[in-house]
């Protein structure tokens, strides 16, 4: 039958599964106030109706030494150019520390393809920070896209990368530098940055040495719909070949300042309907979740578009330089939430699909009046 709006509604009323074909017509024909009611009824279906998760995170990015090269990139230094750094433990310590004093517990660790970082490096760094902050702070420890870069450095298999990881305490890697998952995109804007299928060979290696991942896209570069389905159509395949061993799905926009790509931001409405297909389309990832770090205040109407939690984000580096503003005080980005019609609930880091609990607590105390779950 070829899809309508109609059936399509019907197919989200009764829990169906969507197809592309279901999603392209919906991107393109549906209303704003179709789709948030869609997402809603998808969400709903997972998630309290009247309430919405966060977590206070700081991304930390200690290097920016990077020789990916990718053109819309406004981070990166190559390694011989001036302005380089590379964090040493007590400088990385001190961002936690600040993350600490804002009732932040969540540190997402995010640098660059550093030609000297070995994955022992990695582990003994992590090792370290973990043994340092015990239980009050989780981590994240790189992207997927570093850990693929410094196994292929250390020459040694994404398995045993992963092994030696988890050997050393870590618990999270993050599906961070999926941008578009599509190969047509990649070669285009960060042919350093490894095909499709090399992605997800990382990271089901990571999954399956009980390390905790998460799913990420970036929207508004130059890609077509055709590759955002793309990405989208790989990643639930991937999630129902791993039995759901992601935890979450974070979509953020693309910031086009001082880099090479440039161009314009997608504005909010745009991300909204996006947001919308992601948790239409997605139906076996449980979490979306709403970028404040790229739509500020206005990620919270994300929040009737599908998603289902939030970071409040104390610095990030990477996309300051491209554009992002970040904010430290919370409490209107938390009464946002509740003018859109959310209860905000600070939240512990979530658990890994995997099968371990998470060690932390949520903060007993913390300076922005947040409702403890
Ligand atoms: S986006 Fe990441 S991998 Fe690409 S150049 Fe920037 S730091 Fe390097």
């Amino acid at each position: 039958m070829a899809a309508s709006l109609g059936n399509i509604k019907e197919k989200v009323s009764a829990g169906a599964v969507l197809t592309r074909a279901d999603a392209e017509l919906l991107y393109r024909d549906a209303s704003d106030e179709l789709l948030s009611e869609l997402a809603t009824v998808a969400r709903n279906r997972r998630h309290r109706a009247d309430a919405a998760t966060y977590i206070v995170i700081a991304i930390v990015n200690y290097t920016n030494v990077c020789v990916a090269k990718c053109d819309y990139c406004s981070f990166y230094k190559l390694p011989h150019q001036a302005g380089t750094y590379l964090l040493s433990v007590p400088e990385i310590c001190a961002k936690i520390d600040a993350l600490e004093a804002l009732g932040g517990t969540l540190v997402s660790f995010n640098g660059g393809f550093h030609p000297k970082l070995r994955i022992h490096d990695y582990a003994a760094m992590f090792r370290e920070l973990r043994t340092r902050y015990g239980a009050r702070m989780e981590f994240f420890e790189m992207t997927v896209a570093e850990f693929m870069f410094t196994c292929k450095l250390s020459k040694v298999s994404y398995a045993d990368g992963a092994a030696l990881l988890r050997e050393s305490g870590t618990r999270w890697v993050t599906g961070g530098g999926a941008e578009i998952l599509d190969d047509a995109f990649r070669r285009r804007h960060s042919p350093g940055k490894y095909s499709v299928e090399d992605f997800f060979s990382a990271q089901q290696a990571i999954l399956g040495a009980g390390i905790g991942s998460t799913a990420t896209m970036v929207i508004g570069f130059d890609e077509t719909l055709d590759e955002r389905m793309n990405h989208l159509e790989r990643l639930r395949r991937f999630q129902d070949e791993s039995n759901g061993g992601l935890t979450s799905f974070l979509c953020w926009t693309y910031k086009p300042w001082n880099n090479s790509l440039g161009g314009n931001e997608v504005s909010v409405g745009e991300y909204l309907r996006w947001l919308a297909i992601c948790r239409l389309f997605l139906h076996n990832i449980k979490h979306v979740r709403t970028s404040v770090l790229t739509k500020n205040e206005e990620a919270l109407r994300g929040l009737k578009f599908g998603a289902d939690d939030f970071d409040l984000p104390t610095e990030d580096e990477v996309t300051q330089k491209a554009g992002a503003t970040i904010s430290h005080e919370f409490e209107p980005i938390l009464a946002r939430a509740r003018q859109e019609g959310f209860e905000p609930i600070l939240r512990a880091p979530f658990a890994p699909a995997l099968g371990f609990e998470p060690t932390m607590k949520r903060p007993e105390s913390v300076s922005h009046s947040a409702t403890l779950a």
